[in-house]
């Protein structure tokens, strides 16, 4: 039976892509030798990194703008210090929104290193909305957002108006929907939500804003270092590296961003439709906010739950269940995810609700 994965993370990929990552497991372009075991110095290695850094900004639509490309490990919670480390000055604040519990694990990190003011915040409706109408401080050294919270399933639709650095983490939206990148100063990104396996964080920076804390930064934490060091100041995720770029020209051969955004609507439209029409079920994300990559929603009657769960196994869907704080499912639709899979979860809840007539 087919599966249909709408886990949150790690997160489905392609078939092909698991494809080619298997292979090259067992034998890399034929080179006798597998990707589990090559030099991150050698040849085949360094064209790998070339390759899926020049795909990133090609992406973006980003080339040629002063941006530095890197690929780093200790996952998208490691960019919530290392991102105050280097950017926020000692005796300077920096302006956070407080828009879900990772924004809010970003705000904790920060705030060992300078003040930060948290200019708004959706924290007293369990982060079921995206706050606006709020003012950056033009003083602070950098305005920090979450493009998509993850776990309440609610998304930016709009981003501010600033002149100061603007720094997001994109770990669960990247490569879904074609924005402006240009925006943004810093994009930091998980791998594994939306682009490979785990144990690789892509880290999106313009070079001009490095440098200007004053502070003594540890090498390993240093942006700057990494940049000259071309992601290789110490040995990186090889094989993630690898699979994430599989999963990259998998995203340009489908089309590139745009076409990708496509798909991504017609895949949660058709979702939020049953769930809105549905009268077993409600969705619990504010919905002018509601997120194209995490549907987040409950059964209205809690004593359909057991009954619900046996429907979704007989069909092969796996993991929607929510977020311990929040509770009810949470279907994930990344880039991945087939239309023809989120047909099938609408047909179980109208399963469910033939079973209740
Ligand atoms: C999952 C997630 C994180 C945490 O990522 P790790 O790689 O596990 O550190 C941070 N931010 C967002 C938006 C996420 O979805």
């Amino acid at each position: 039976m087919k599966i249909h994965n709408f886990s949150a993370g790690p997160c489905i990929l392609p078939q092909e892509v698991f494809e080619k990552a298997a292979q090259a497991v067992l034998n890399l372009d034929n080179s006798g030798l597998s990707i589990l075991e090559i030099s991150h110095r050698s040849d085949a290695f360094i064209a790998i990194l070339e390759e899926a850094k020049a795909l990133v900004l090609e992406l973006m639509n980003l080339e040629n703008q002063g941006y530095e490309v890197l690929f780093l490990q200790g996952g998208a919670s490691m960019e919530f210090l290392r991102v105050p480390y280097n950017l926020l000055a000692q005796n300077q604040k920096a302006a956070y929104l407080d828009s879900g519990l990772w924004a809010a694990n970003a705000i904790k990190e920060a705030k060992s290193f300078g003040e930060v003011e948290i200019i708004a915040s959706s924290k007293d409706e369990n982060y079921n909305f995206i706050p606006k109408n709020y003012k950056i401080p033009e003083d602070a050294a950098y305005f920090h957002c979450t493009s998509n919270n993850t776990i309440y399933g609610t998304q930016m639709k709009n981003f501010p108006e600033t002149n100061i650095p603007v720094v997001c983490d994109m770990s669960s939206d990247i490569f879904s929907k074609a924005i402006d990148y240009s925006y943004f100063d810093l994009i930091y990104a998980g791998a594994q939500k939306n682009m490979g396996p785990a144990g690789v964080t892509l880290i999106v920076i313009k070079k001009d804003i490095l440098r200007k804390s004053g502070r003594k930064i540890p090498s390993i934490l240093d942006y700057q270092k990494h940049i000259d060091a071309k992601s290789m100041f110490n040995t990186p995720n090889v094989f993630a590296i690898y699979t994430s770029l599989l999963n990259l020209r998998w995203l340009k051969k489908s089309g590139g961003i745009s076409k990708l955004q496509e798909k991504n609507e017609a895949k949660a439209n058709l979702l939020y439709t049953e769930i809105d029409r549905n009268p077993l079920f409600e969705g619990t994300a504010n919905a002018e906010d509601r997120s194209m990559m995490n549907a987040t929603f409950v059964l209205k009657d809690s004593r359909l739950t057991n009954k619900f769960a046996q429907i979704c196994e007989s069909k092969g869907i796996s993991g929607i269940l929510g977020h311990r704080t929040v509770g009810g499912y949470r279907a994930s639709l990344y880039n991945a995810l087939q239309l023809e899979s989120v047909h099938v979860l609408v047909n179980a809840m109208q399963e469910l609700e033939k079973y209740t007539n």
